[in-house]
């Protein structure tokens, strides 16, 4: 654990960070030993990534995916599209896919191109490949507290981060900013089945700062560049920053203005180096599961007397 010592002129608060750099590593850690375990059974895991265009973030991300898996030895299928190819070839692809055996974990990479349905292509993926977990039965089955879904990348790094640290997150009052269905809303599932009482905040919500002055546990995923303000949190606040915006004059920045909420805080997330590293950690984590999922349904397939 990185601890900084950040606490100057605000009474006893010492902020830490929430190292996701270090927390990232032990997951990969742990995933490389699965996919080695996968190897040797004659199963490598395997990611298949789909890239639609050549957007310059979605080229870096989808880059960075491939790469870990190179790293941690899943096998890495890539499929790089034309921006003009049509809907209905890429859903074949996708059956495709799903059909493949040596396949395990299947990820288009967002955003698509506008003539393209996104619902449409997310509903393809067969969901125990969905190693997103986007699809609507994997969004249904953590809704429901069911184990055998897959939880989306970011939120569930979230969740890593802090337990990593020792955070507890039990019986805090979180305020998550942000409903989308890939953060906002799973992040809220996560932290509710964890025991916090959750409030969910959306560009409706009205007074911001007033809300968040009664969190002790706050996630920040807006999309808006430095939009919590460190005068808005409760001393001693936990802040997980999710945002992560590409600015000319200060570079990467996320959701919180760090300089003013680090001396605020007890845990802050740094952005780069926070929750950006586990989303791939949780990944590639997601892929080794649905993996191992395969082999186990493929012995007790070949087990006698089982179907
Ligand atoms: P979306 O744009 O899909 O959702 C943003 C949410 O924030 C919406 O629910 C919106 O409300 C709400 N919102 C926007 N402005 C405000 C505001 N001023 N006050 C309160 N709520 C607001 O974004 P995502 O969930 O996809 O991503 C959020 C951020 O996280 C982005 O910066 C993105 O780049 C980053 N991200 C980072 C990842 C990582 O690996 N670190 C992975 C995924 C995302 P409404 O619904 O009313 O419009």
């Amino acid at each position: 654990v990185i601890a900084a010592a950040r606490g100057q002129g605000k009474g006893s608060v010492v902020t830490s960070l929430l190292d996701g750099k270090a927390t990232a590593a032990v997951v990969k850690a742990q995933v490389a030993a699965q996919a080695l375990s996968l190897l040797q059974a004659g199963q490598p895991a395997g990611l298949a990534v789909i890239q639609v265009g050549t957007d310059p973030a979605s080229t870096v991300y989808v880059r960075n995916k491939r790469r870990v898996c190179e790293e941690l030895q899943l096998r890495s299928f890539a499929f790089d599209l034309p921006a003009d190819i049509e809907e209905s070839a890429l859903l074949h692809k996708i059956e495709e896919l799903n059909a493949d055996p040596s396949v395990h974990g299947i990820l288009v990479q967002l955003p698509l191109p506008r003539h393209i349905r996104t619902e449409l292509v997310v509903d393809t993926i067969a969901p125990h490949k969905d190693v997103d977990g986007f699809h609507p039965v994997n969004a249904g089955k953590l809704a429901l507290g069911r184990a055998s879904g897959f939880v989306p990348c970011t939120p569930a790094g979230v969740v890593r981060i802090l337990d990593h640290h020792g955070v507890s997150i039990s019986g805090r009052r979180a305020v998550i900013v942000g409903r989308s269905n890939i953060v906002g809303k799973p992040m809220a599932t996560l932290l509710l089945q964890r025991d916090a009482t959750v409030t969910v905040a959306h560009s409706k919500t009205r007074d911001l700062p007033e809300l968040l002055r009664s969190a002790d546990l706050v996630v920040a995923a807006a999309g808006s560049p430095e939009l919590i303000r460190g005068a808005w949190l409760q001393p001693d606040a936990v802040v997980v920053d999710v945002g992560i915006h590409r600015t000319a004059d200060r570079g990467l920045v996320g959701d919180v203005a760090f300089s003013e909420a680090a001396p605020v805080a007890s845990w802050i997330t740094p952005v780069p180096g926070g929750v950006g590293p586990m989303t791939i950690a949780m990944l590639v984590n997601n892929t080794v599961l649905a993996a191992t999922r395969a082999l186990s349904a493929t012995q007790r397939a070949s087990t006698p007397g089982e179907a």
